[in-house]
């Protein structure tokens, strides 16, 4: 009896870690429901040179650690390593971006074995980085007859793989090339890529047929290339279990999109599918004095915030996609490959040249001058790293382990969603009340927001310019960007929509032709205006105007411009109607091609809830040739608010 009860407390005393480290974390993590060999990847390729050059790691109490321990207790079970074939000078001198050869694999490889983990081998075939813009051969095949190729690839897969095996690497992966997007090794034809493919393949089957063997696309966005793609590899009978792809949020499209393009290839090919790449933005600050792929700038999709738990969510959410498909598993990408120093670019210069921890040395000029050669430098995806600056391990690293059970915390906001505002120079300057927080569990909601003081009458004064307005909302920064301009409030007002229903013509004789023209050297900016034109003298008349309601009170001013000629005695004025009643009109005229004329009716009072037209009246009544014109240009600006 005693025993049994000593025995519960033990097991009580086992289990209460696991409960208490789950209750510890502060992410949101929602439980997604896994097969218990779904595939959580880790690539590392850089850390022997980054503890090389001084770079430690610390696990979640602070404790210095093996990255590798780290990352098994994290719920990591694959490490990823690319491998280059030869990423030295002949002088012994490494390329950088880890200097991953096979040795470095094999040294990365035993210690994932060590720590219970198993080795995904990228073999890159190539001397440095192949993605979908290079993909050179390596020096030693450089010119080489494709047959020849073919055998080096046989040789040199099957030579690393045993290689691996016989130093006790658990490889339970193989990557046939790296974002090979209708690239490899230099070859650039399909049957070509195929039998280099084929090669790696038929070598890894013969030193272990256990092994998986994996392709890898990148730019899943792209749903046709995926199509193509996989039916080449069936047309070719290519032997291969994994088809596999980078995803990167930024660039790759949306996640129902991946989603549909891997269950296309898993359906129609019976393949396994996967996320061999991908990885997100903890801060958009660079840590390392070597810039970064992605930062505050730039053209890219942001669908999470840049925070450890947006970081968080973005690896759940592509765990959880993979998971809805039966995909395989998700591998993240150099999730530790952080700053070797934080004192200066000169400091951490010394180190990547020395030990290769930068993303590229300078001596790789020689293999890839016109991109390593000029750029060299330190890490670019430090802050997409799931370590500190100080090497300590991010809570979003737990993500891993923790998706499995979920982790609920109450739903609290974690980054607030920056406002853009347009304002009127002429209106009243006044920042929202309310900003959006994304909330930890990626939700967003309304809440108040107080602004630091801020000069509305400078900015009135200041004229067209931008602005940024700081704040507080729930303890956050938040942040406004004021964009101070004039308004026009008339739709399409230069017509380069074309005709969308916003401006109408009502002809009032016979006017043959009224529509919308592009032809960049009639219009007075743009491309496109309003066209008039009839061939019969004096059959021009028609009115082309626009309504235009929810005005703010006020005084306004309003132009148009229009050019023609041919038009005889012309009767032409701009005009503006609230209401219905017209309430100004200004007299134009048409007299010869580029002539713009521009009347300007000044002064007019707007109360709230008018209805406001302004439009132009055009009737030509000349004998002989026809009449044409231009209309271009409308503005309808607030001059001052009531
Ligand atoms: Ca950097």
């Amino acid at each position: 009896m005693k025993k049994v009860w000593l025995l519960i407390l033990a097991l009580c005393l086992l289990a209460a870690p696991l409960t208490a480290q789950g209750e510890e974390c502060g992410l949101y993590i929602p439980k997604v429901d896994l097969p218990e060999d779904f595939m959580m990847g880790m690539d590392v390729s850089s850390v022997l040179a980054l503890e090389k050059s001084g770079v430690k790691y610390y696990d979640h109490q602070g404790q210095e650690r093996d990255l590798f321990a780290i990352l098994a207790e994290n719920g990591i079970n694959t490490i990823r390593v690319r491998v280059w074939n030869d990423p030295f000078t002949a002088d012994g001198k490494g390329y950088g971006g880890g200097n991953c050869d096979i040795n470095t694999a094999i040294e990365i490889g035993k210690r994932a074995t060590a720590n219970g983990m198993k080795l995904l081998v990228d073999f890159h075939y190539s001397d440095f980085w192949a993605d979908p813009g290079k993909q050179m051969a390596p020096k030693a095949w450089d010119g080489m007859k494709l047959d020849a190729k073919i055998e080096a690839v046989y040789n040199y897969t099957f030579d690393c793989l045993t290689q691996l095996k016989e130093a006790g690497v658990d490889v339970g992966m193989v990557q046939l090339g790296n974002e090979t997007n209708g690239m490899l090794c230099g070859e650039k034809i399909w049957r070509s890529i195929y039998k280099l493919m084929d090669a790696g393949s038929r070598a890894t089957r013969a030193v272990d047929p256990e092994i998986l063997i994996a392709v890898h696309f990148a730019n899943p966005e792209n749903a046709e290339n995926y199509e193509s793609w996989s039916f080449k590899l069936d047309y070719y009978h290519l032997d291969y279990d994994v088809f596999a792809t980078s995803y990167y949020p930024y660039w790759h499209g949306t996640l129902e999109n991946l989603k549909n393009v891997l269950s296309y290839v898993q359906q129609t090919y019976g393949k396994k599918v996967m996320v061999v790449e991908t990885s997100y933005a903890y801060t958009a600050e660079d840590t390392d004095f070597s810039g970064n792929t992605i930062g505050e700038g730039g053209s890219f999709e942001k669908p999470y915030p840049f925070t450890v738990q947006g970081q968080a969510n973005e690896v759940a959410d592509v765990v959880k996609a993979m998971a809805d498909i039966g995909g395989i598993g998700v591998c993240y990408w150099e999730g530790a490959w952080i700053t070797v120093g934080q004192q200066s670019f000169e400091e951490n210069s010394a180190l990547w040249e020395t030990y290769g921890s930068g993303w590229a040395s300078s001596t790789a000029a020689e293999y890839d001058p016109k991109d390593a050669g000029v750029y060299y430098g330190g890490s670019a995806c430090d802050n997409q790293a799931m370590f500190g600056p100080d090497g300590k391990a991010l809570e979003s690293l737990k993500v891993f382990r923790l998706l499995r059970m979920g982790n609920q915390v109450p739903v609290v906001p974690d980054a607030i969603e920056d406002v853009h505002l347009e304002l009127d120079l002429a209106g009243e300057i006044k920042l929202p009340e309310t900003v959006n927080a994304i909330m930890n569990d990626g939700s967003r909601r309304e809440i108040s927001v107080v602004w630091d003081a801020y000069d509305a009458a400078a900015m009135k004064a200041g004229g067209v310019q931008d602005y940024v307005i700081m704040g507080k909302a729930d303890g956050m920064d938040a942040v406004c960007h004021v964009s101070m301009v004039q308004f026009n409030y008339l739709q399409n007002a230069g017509f380069e929509d074309g005709e969308d229903g916003t401006w109408v013509a009502t002809d009032l004789r016979q006017t043959e032709q009224l529509y919308v023209e592009e032809k960049k050297s009639d219009s007075l900016s743009g491309v496109k205006h309003y066209h008039f034109y009839s061939a019969n003298a004096g059959s021009v008349e028609f009115t082309l105007e626009q309504q235009v309601t929810g005005l703010p009170a006020g005084t306004y001013r309003y132009e148009i411009a229009i050019m023609g000629g041919d038009g005889g005695q012309t009767e032409i004025y701009s005009y503006v109607k609230i209401n219905g009643e017209e309430v100004a009109r200004k007299e134009s005229g048409i007299t010869s091609y580029n002539n713009w004329d521009i009347p300007v009716i000044e002064g007019m009072q707007v109360k709230e809830g008018d209805v406001v037209t302004v439009g132009m009246y055009v009737k030509c009544s000349g004998a002989g040739k026809g009449a044409w014109g231009k209309i271009d240009d409308a503005k309808l600006n607030l001059t001052a608010a009531q």
